[in-house]
């Protein structure tokens, strides 16, 4: 048998997650040697390009589709506050790696911008201020404020106010402490800081064509998609960051556990606007609620992006359907991972979520005048000219066996490792990036527990003073942390001319 090159670590693609766990890897035991292998010719060129998402440090402070109204009226918070906690514990590595020094600069990837909740007509008004009262008195959401004054609105938002009708009943939140994040920049900043340890390497242009059972570890076939040449890596433990193309590989590997996955790919597109002039007017990413019958990722949003120094506008994202993994993929991706075992539950959602496949058709299918008219629900005065169609990311959706339908439609992230901890991949998209370093725990929690509960664990408390549970419900620990995350990442004011939270 032909000798293979070894590592401790493969981890297959270069976006926020890989580039998240590889670092936190290398920060806690310095030693491993580790390869991250990408199919493209730079990091973060998928899903974790910022103009491939929208950029929003997702905490609960806007999206109203986190805080679901049940039957009786009553607002449920739970999910805003966890996913809140879990940006606080993104915002700590983040925090850790700004101190050190040797990381860069955090103004590169993140950007103070208020967040807001918009809402409509009287129910929606109803709704919003419910969901306040629910809200505030939970420290997470303290600094929360409601309105429906018209003048408090059209300082809140100066752009979204001329043009309405005066007694259109309208109301918003505020919450000053949100971000707008460049995952790209963040990630590539990552993978630099990642090439300048000893013993790793990230390597481009070359794509993982093949995964088999070695020992106890895995080799890797990984193909130069240049040259065409083949080399064959041994690896104790193996991370499937692909993105869309996670799946693909998750069954190539089969392991027991990846029995029954599919995936249901959704395309996406925004509106984006360049114009200084109406960029000024904008400071914020405002969040509506989704029409009524569509999925949770069809959310409209106005938002703030701040890429590479330039401040543009966003709106979107308007969903479509595709049968591409990724959005560099090939049509054929979702035909081509059909397998016995997962054909059940993907004719089981296909059968349940009809309505869900004619929108998205729907959505393909509207014309620029359709998408200005959803846009002029947020910006009444919006001119065709000043906006262009671009194209997001692709988010391909966890199908998954359920013991009564089937199979299930799953919007959010998934997990999936092996066993004996060898190997894990990364299914599902929301809320996504925002989160990578709570997935990551979570992941070393499960596939290195051993040396998370012993030799890692005063590493892991110096970088993670405090984590999800204890800031959901101690004020004080959260108010102190906030601060001091806050501030390592220069997110409040330092002088007069600085934009912050303070
Ligand atoms: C429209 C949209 C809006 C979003 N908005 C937000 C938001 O506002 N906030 C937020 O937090 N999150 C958001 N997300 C989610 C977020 O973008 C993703 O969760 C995150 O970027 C996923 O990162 P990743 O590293 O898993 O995948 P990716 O960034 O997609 O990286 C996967 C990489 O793997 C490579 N690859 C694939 N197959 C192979 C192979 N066989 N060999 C080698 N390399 C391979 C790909 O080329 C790619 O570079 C959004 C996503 C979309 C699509």
């Amino acid at each position: 048998m032909a000798h293979n090159e070894a590592v401790d670590v493969v981890l297959v693609g270069a976006g926020i997650m890989s580039a998240t766990l590889a670092v936190l890897l290398k920060e806690l035991d310095p030693s491993l040697k580790l390869e991250v292998v990408e199919l493209m010719d730079s990091g973060a060129a998928e899903s974790s390009n910022p103009w491939n998402n929208a950029g929003t440090g997702h905490a609960g402070l806007c999206e109203l589709n986190y805080t679901p109204q049940a039957a009786d009226g009553s607002i449920d918070i739970k999910k805003a506050v966890h996913i809140n906690t879990q940006f606080e514990v993104s915002k700590e590595f983040w925090s850790y790696l700004a101190k050190k020094g040797t990381f860069g600069s955090s103004k590169s990837f993140i950007t103070p911008v208020p967040h807001l909740s918009y809402v409509q007509g009287e129910a929606g008004v109803a709704f919003l201020k419910h969901r306040f009262e629910a809200m505030h008195k939970h420290h997470a959401f303290a600094a929360m404020e409601y309105t429906e004054d018209k003048a408090k609105l059209a300082e809140w938002m100066p752009l979204m106010m001329p043009g309405r009708p005066a007694d259109e009943p309208i109301a918003a939140t505020r919450v000053m402490q949100g971000t707008d994040v460049n995952f790209g920049a963040l990630t590539n900043q990552l993978l630099k800081h990642l090439s300048s340890t000893p013993d790793a390497q990230v390597k481009y242009c070359k794509r993982v064509t093949g995964l088999s059972r070695k020992g106890q570890g895995w080799s890797v076939s990984i193909k130069d998609v240049n040259t065409g040449n083949t080399r064959e890596v041994d690896a104790k433990f193996v991370f499937l960051g692909a993105g869309g193309a996670a799946l693909p590989l998750l069954q190539m590997s089969g392991i027991e556990e990846s029995k029954g996955f599919g995936g249901f790919p959704v395309s996406g597109q925004w509106l984006r606007c360049d114009n200084p002039e109406v960029v000024k007017r904008h400071q914020a990413k405002v969040y509506s609620q989704a029409a009524v019958g569509s999925p949770p990722m069809s959310v409209p949003h106005l938002d703030t992006r701040v890429v590479d120094g330039k401040t543009s506008l966003l709106f979107g994202p308007y969903a479509g359907f595709t049968t591409k993994f990724l959005k560099h993929g090939s049509f054929l991706d979702l035909p081509l991972s059909v397998r016995a075992a997962n054909i059940g539950p993907m004719l089981a959602v296909a059968r349940d979520n009809m309505d869900l496949t004619k929108y998205l058709v729907s959505e393909v299918m509207q014309s620029m005048e359709q998408r200005l008219a959803s846009l002029r629900r947020f910006y009444p005065e919006a001119k065709a000219e000043d906006w262009r169609l671009e194209v997001a990311g692709q988010r391909v959706q966890i199908i998954k066996k359920d013991p009564k339908k089937g199979g299930v439609l799953q919007f959010g992230t998934e997990l999936v490792s092996a066993k004996d901890g060898s190997l894990a991949a990364l299914l599902g998209a929301s809320p996504g990036a925002s989160v990578t370093v709570s997935i990551m725990l979570d992941l070393i929690e499960r596939c290195f527990a051993d040396k998370a509960r012993n030799e890692w664990a005063a590493k892991l408390n110096e970088i993670f003073p405090a984590r999800e549970k204890a800031l959901e419900t101690d004020a004080q620990l959260y108010q102190r942390i906030n601060a001091q995350n806050n501030e390592s990442l220069e997110l409040v004011e330092k002088s007069s001319e600085t934009k912050s939270f303070a």
